[in-house]
């Protein structure tokens, strides 16, 4: 097992194959961009606009950015 780490997701373990052509699916997907809330360069999928920290605080209900 590996772990993975991606801005949109945070880090996740990966045991299986096709997991981990999801993962780099995702990356392939995602772009360098600022995020919205804390202001990093961060690595997000086009639609997202904040990484992964930020919006589990954003789902925490927290205010962000
Ligand atoms: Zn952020």
């Amino acid at each position: 097992m590996s772990s993975y780490y991606d801005d949109n997701f945070g880090w996740y373990d990966i045991e299986d194959e096709d997991d981990v052509s999801f993962y780099h699916q995702m990356q392939a997907e995602s772009v360098l961009k600022i995020c919205n809330g804390c202001g990093r360069k961060v690595k997000l999928r086009r639609q997202y606009g904040y990484c992964n920290s930020c919006a589990n605080a954003i789902e925490m209900g927290m205010d962000v950015g």
